[in-house]
């Protein structure tokens, strides 16, 4: 699939469509697509433009949705967004409403078994920050780490998860950063389904995403609304269209504010 290099030109005729729908709903990732990564993963704020512009857009009507692979709460806390947007955390496995509604897919027994052993594996090696136990996954983070040192955990990592992965209820996932071991029950694709069906038909929907757990939601959504890439450097993707942070994402954002109505 071609990443195609100029970027407005190719959401352009996404913009009129914004325009006359009934409803308007912004699907956005986190961290690195709203966020510059950091080392320490609580210090990932997001561009200086970004939340005054999300306000605005949700102020002119658009539903505004984060989903993510961090836990809904952190992120409540992290984005600078007040009142926080309605969030799917944990790749969508939580679902943390504007109102402080909390809803968490329950797993079944061996696969919460399955990941308590995967904890346990890592933890052994592991400083306590590298590891993070989050609803339906256990991740490892070298976010800070030398290239050496990500060879040597990546492999000893995969060492350990590989036979977990065997019975397909749990799938490791890479992301930037580091590796996630997670209930394959539930990813971003089926958050961005679930949110299909409940918005219907008019609404115009957008997702942007960073990362290889974002493809998941680019599939879900293709066809039905714009999948956007967010990156500074390009990857093969099943998004349409690529924009780099944080100039073009800023573009694309207030782009979004004026087909909406409102003055960027
Ligand atoms: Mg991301």
């Amino acid at each position: 699939m071609p990443v195609l290099m100029d970027a407005r030109e190719n959401y352009s005729g996404f913009l009129p469509r914004l325009q006359a729908a009934g409803a308007r709903v912004l699907l956005l990732d986190y961290d690195g697509t709203l966020a510059p990564f950091h080392a320490d993963r609580m210090q990932a704020f997001p561009y200086p433009q970004v939340p005054p512009l999300l306000a605005q857009i949700r102020q002119q009507g658009t539903r505004v949705i984060f989903i993510t692979g961090r836990p809904a709460g952190e992120l409540a806390k992290l984005s600078g967004i007040h009142p926080p947007p309605e969030i799917w955390g944990s790749h969508g496995l939580e679902r943390l409403y504007p109102d402080g509604r909390h809803e968490v897919m329950a797993l079944d027994e061996p696969t919460q078994a399955a990941l308590h052993l995967a904890r346990d594996l890592v933890a052994r090696d592991l400083p306590q920050a590298r590891v993070e136990v989050k609803p339906g996954g256990v991740a490892v983070h070298w976010r800070g780490a030398g290239p050496s040192e990500v060879n040597r955990l990546q492999e000893n990592i995969l060492q350990l998860w590989r036979p977990l992965t065997e019975s397909q209820a749990l799938r490791i996932l890479e992301f930037d950063g580091g590796l996630e071991l997670r209930a394959a029950v539930w990813n971003k694709g089926h958050a961005v389904k679930a949110i299909l069906q409940e918005a219907g038909e008019p609404a115009a929907i957008a997702y942007l995403g960073d990362d290889q757990t974002d493809e998941d939601a680019f599939c879900a959504l293709k066809g039905k609304g714009l999948t956007v890439l967010v990156r500074t450097e390009s990857r093969p993707t099943t998004a349409d269209v690529w924009l780099q942070p944080p100039q073009q994402l800023v573009r694309f954002l207030q782009d979004w504010l004026r087909a909406s109505g409102g003055e960027a």
